[in-house]
């Protein structure tokens, strides 16, 4: 199949490019380490701020990826960063499009390991899901990543890694001397590809760092919104070190059924979760938290689930983003109805929250919420090894 076949999907496949062993890449770096990755190749310390500056705008504004282009930088120095340096990003390996636009990047990183990054273009807006791990180390019931065991974190360089590629593949990149365009295509980042992001808190943390820098990507810490399944301990430490939006896979009303859709609940329950958020919107300076609420028939989904959710939210200035269940193969629940979800939206409004319902993005191409999971690791486990070793 190619891009411009007419079909709802459509599969392209890459040509191959071969990882340069051996070469730290200066992709995803924080402007502090990558003055010390320079001074480390014999950049005077003095010029070292300088070269950052240089490089920074070459890599993040332009988006060049290789040093031979970076023409204010004198032949030598390019030679020896091109020694020492790399700007690979991840290796596109597929790239499905779904009828409604929204693309899926089937993405190889170091070690032959596969992760997911899904654009989903909106009318005023477009959204990058990114991944932060390769599979995760919960086992959330109702999720396809949880039924993969953690293979490892991603590093910064593979964080900041999808944000490029995406921007390479849809031409984003400005030409030189064209008038700013003032419409970004990649406007919006999301941490809610595969992956628990706060058990890769230092990695995600330095890669928002290098998203949210003004003279590069530049996307507002208010475009930015990491999700969690509620990783307590963490929760502050994003507020006081990313400060960007925060979303919350709550899910269940009751610790009985949020321990089994969302297992870390056994370790940090419902009481816990909400006491650590009352204090988030004043340590980050931001509006609202986003409580997710994946729909799941006659599990979660009642009336008085509604009623219960905005009782025990009260007092936190959030928005309740319904999730209508988005299946997988074998997946052991159902979507709630369509009546049942606006009943439940309905009560969830009239207590004062907004309570938009997610339209599922992608589903053709099993690009939708929970649905991701690379091949590479695909039906290496069953949920019952996974539940033997964690002892869940
Ligand atoms: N690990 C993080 C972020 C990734 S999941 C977290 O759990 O928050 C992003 C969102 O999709 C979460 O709210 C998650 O609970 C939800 N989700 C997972 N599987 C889903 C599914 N099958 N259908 C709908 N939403 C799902
Ligand atoms: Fe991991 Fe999030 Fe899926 Fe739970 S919902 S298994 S935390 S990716």
């Amino acid at each position: 199949m190619t891009a411009n076949a007419p079909i709802t999907q459509d599969v392209l496949t890459l040509p191959r490019k071969l990882p340069e062993g051996g070469k730290r890449s200066l992709v995803g770096l924080t402007r502090a380490q990558m003055a010390e990755a320079l001074a480390q190749i014999g950049t005077p310390e003095r010029q070292a701020k300088m070269r950052v500056g240089q490089i920074w705008q070459w890599v993040y504004h332009w988006g060049v990826q290789d040093f031979a282009s970076m023409t204010n930088l004198a032949k030598g120095y390019r030679d020896q960063l091109d020694a020492a340096f790399t700007l690979d990003r991840p290796e596109i390996v597929s790239r499905q499009v779904s009828e409604d636009g929204t693309r899926k990047y089937l993405l190889r990183i170091a070690g032959g390991h596969e992760v997911e990054a899904v654009y989903i273009p909106e009318e005023n807006r477009g959204t990058l899901c990114v991944s932060s791990q390769v599979g995760c180390t919960l086992t959330c019931s109702f999720c396809h990543t949880g039924t993969q065991k953690l293979v490892r974190n991603l590093t910064a360089a593979e964080i900041v890694g999808q944000v490029l590629v995406a921007r390479d593949d849809l031409g984003e990149w400005p030409e030189p001397g064209a008038p700013k365009n003032e419409t970004r295509l990649v406007s919006n980042v999301v941490l809610m590809g595969m992956g628990e992001p706060l058990y890769n808190f230092d990695n995600v943390r330095d890669a928002m760092k290098v998203v949210m820098d003004g003279e590069g990507l530049s996307i507002s810490r208010r475009r930015i919104t990491l999700s969690t399944s509620g990783v307590v301990p963490e929760i502050a430490r994003t507020a006081e070190e990313i400060g960007c939006l925060l979303a919350i896979s709550f899910h269940a009303t009751t610790d009985e059924v949020r321990d089994k859709l969302v297992p870390i609940n056994k370790r940090w329950n419902i009481k816990t979760l909400l006491d650590v958020l009352r204090d988030y919107p004043r340590i980050s300076n931001s509006e609202r938290i986003t409580f997710e609420y994946v729909m799941l028939k006659d599990v979660n989904d009642s009336d008085a689930d509604a009623r219960r959710l905005v009782r025990l939210i009260a007092g936190i200035p959030a928005k309740i983003n319904l999730i209508p269940f988005n299946e997988w193969p074998g997946a052991p629940y159902q979507r709630s109805d369509w009546a049942r979800i606006e009943s439940f939206a309905d009560i969830v409004h009239k207590a004062g929250y907004a309570s938009p319902i997610r339209t599922p993005r992608g589903e053709d191409i099993m690009a939708a919420c929970g649905q991701l999971k690379s091949a590479t690791e695909r039906g290496r486990q069953s949920r019952a090894e996974i539940a033997a070793q964690t002892g869940a």
